[in-house]
């Protein structure tokens, strides 16, 4: 997969593509990145990439030039009707408080794409031609405001990256993780196996493996039920 994040500020990406699964990830061949400047795009010598909101209001606005200049450079997306036809397996995202709140299910359905770019916006937010011409998806990370799109692009790319054959070594290990079975995931002990008095529960100890099975999948039902109701209306009639 190749990734490929617009933005104001590149340096923010290098420390988090530079560590632990999403290095790994990229020394493997699985995925590649790329974080562009769009002040590179910018017209005038200051390299301005922010304008004033017509109709007047608070705060400024991503100029929609440096984006337009920078997406038919770096993608050369064909244009028709004033709106950029993608490939299929190309995903365009905006990040923005507006956007569909995202999910582990919206992760798996992006990780089946071959090329995501992430649209990070800053001030209060892009020019709406931007968006309106090359955006397929808005995204958001939750109800709240950021100051940038950069901190939720990483937060969407690694759930995503995490899905892709042979990131984690361990398939079977996301299968079981939090969400993917509309569940929280059960607790989980390691050793020692009393610490400062505190026991591990018994049946993880006894190699009862279809007893341990019952009991996750027991505790994994009641934390859900007492954290996260509202994602067991999505089982009906896995148990
Ligand atoms: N004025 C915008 C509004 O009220 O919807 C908020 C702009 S926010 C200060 C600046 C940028 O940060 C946004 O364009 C977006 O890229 C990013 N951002 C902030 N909060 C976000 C969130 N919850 N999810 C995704 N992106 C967010």
């Amino acid at each position: 997969m190749k990734i490929d994040f617009l933005t104001l500020f590149p340096g923010v990406f290098d420390s988090w593509a530079g560590h632990s699964m999403i290095k790994r990830a990229a020394a493997r061949g699985l995925v590649r990145f790329s974080a562009y400047d769009l002040r590179k795009y910018a017209r005038d010598r200051h390299r301005t990439c922010d304008d004033r909101p017509f109709g007047g209001g608070p705060g400024m606005l991503m100029k929609p030039e440096p984006v337009f200049e920078a997406v038919k450079d770096l993608f050369k997306p064909r244009v028709s009707k004033k709106k950029a036809r993608w490939p299929k397996a190309t995903r365009f995202i905006y990040l923005t408080p507006q956007g569909e709140v995202f999910s582990q299910n919206k992760a798996e359905k992006l990780s089946c794409a071959k090329h995501l770019i992430f649209l990070c916006g800053h001030y209060e937010g892009v020019d709406q031609r931007v968006v309106d011409t090359f955006v397929t998806d808005e995204v958001s990370v939750g109800d709240y405001i950021l100051t940038g799109g950069e901190l939720p692009a990483m937060v969407v790319a690694e759930a995503v990256v995490r899905l892709l054959p042979g990131v984690l070594g361990r398939e079977a290990s996301k299968e079981f993780e939090s969400f993917s079975q509309n569940l929280l995931e059960y607790p989980q002990y390691t050793r020692p196996a009393v610490y400062r008095g505190l026991k591990v529960p018994s049946v993880l100890l006894s190699g009862n493996h279809p007893a341990i099975e019952t009991w996750r999948k027991k505790e994994a039902r009641e934390r859900t039920l007492k954290r996260r109701p509202d994602l067991l209306k999505f089982r009906k009639g896995k148990g």
